[in-house]
């Protein structure tokens, strides 16, 4: 038990629910490393939201009311980290999960799909991938004909730099959460929020949740949104809290 009073508690129990996903055959051992690049990079941010990162999550909650087919793509750490809040959001915009995971392999697939649905999730695809995205080898090019395949927007958390790119080649808009403004990932996407899964999600069910009923200034809300210029905010805000002279001093 790690007591709350421990000023990395919020690190720690993010860390115990991977653990326990791996030990459930959910996480993948490759997704605790991809974790810890996105540590360093939320310990660099301050463990918080970044104005830009609110902006990008509006702006995210903006496309996913317009949508006409979103799909909520799931890996083995989003499964992991926040399974209660991707069933929540799947409910409210009637978006469906889909269980896409990096390394495949039929049984992982299987077992999210099987714990989400026991937490409640309505409707789960992935388990009959047979489309592919083009350009990206075999088994990571896997998605459902009905699902992310057929999508106008993908919500993909976590997701990798290839596939994000091969994903808006298909023409989708692609939303991502990432702790790395610089990653593949980040630069390709569509909308990238720059923050930790658990914060984003939070955030982004709060401001669709406010949104829902009010669609009138949803286009114009994406209309003002340039990606390419909120990442490079996002590295300015990081950049000047490090430049901030009371952070070396202990
Ligand atoms: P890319 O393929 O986009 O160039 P990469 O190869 O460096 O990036 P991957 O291993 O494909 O990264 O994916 C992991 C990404 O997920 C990392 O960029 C990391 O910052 C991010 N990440 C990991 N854990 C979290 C988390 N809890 N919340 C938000 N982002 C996270
Ligand atoms: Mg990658």
């Amino acid at each position: 038990m790690i007591p709350k009073t421990h000023p990395r508690y919020e690190s720690l129990k993010k860390r115990e629910k991977l653990v326990a996903g791996l030990e459930a055959g959910i996480t993948g051992k490759q997704g605790l490393i991809a974790h810890g690049r996105g540590e360093a990079f939320d310990y660099l941010i301050g463990e918080r939201t970044l104005n830009s990162a609110r902006k990008a999550t509006e702006a995210a909650a903006a496309l996913l009311l317009i949508a006409q087919k979103p799909v909520i793509s799931v890996n083995g750490n989003v499964a992991a980290l926040v399974t209660k809040e991707i069933i929540e959001l799947s409910k409210l915009i009637n978006a469906p999960l889909e269980v896409n995971i990096f390394y495949r392999t039929e049984e992982r697939a299987r077992r999210i799909k099987a714990r989400l649905e026991e937490q409640g999730a309505a409707k789960v695809l992935g388990d009959k991938a047979d489309a592919r995205i083009p350009g990206i080898d075999h088994a990571r090019a896997k998605v459902d004909p009905e699902g992310i395949y057929s999508a106008d927007v993908v919500l993909a958390p976590l997701e990798d730099g290839d596939r994000c790119e091969a994903l808006i080649k298909m023409g989708k808009k692609v939303i991502t959460v990432d702790l790395n403004p610089l990653s593949r990932t980040s630069r390709f996407a569509t909308v990238s929020i720059v923050d930790d899964i658990e914060r984003a999600m939070g955030n982004l069910i709060a401001i669709i949740k406010e949104k829902k009923n009010g669609k009138a200034n949803l286009a114009a809300l994406l209309d003002g949104y340039d990606n390419r210029m909120n990442l490079r905010d996002c590295v300015k805000e990081i950049v000047d809290r490090l430049k901030e002279e009371e952070l070396l001093e202990l």
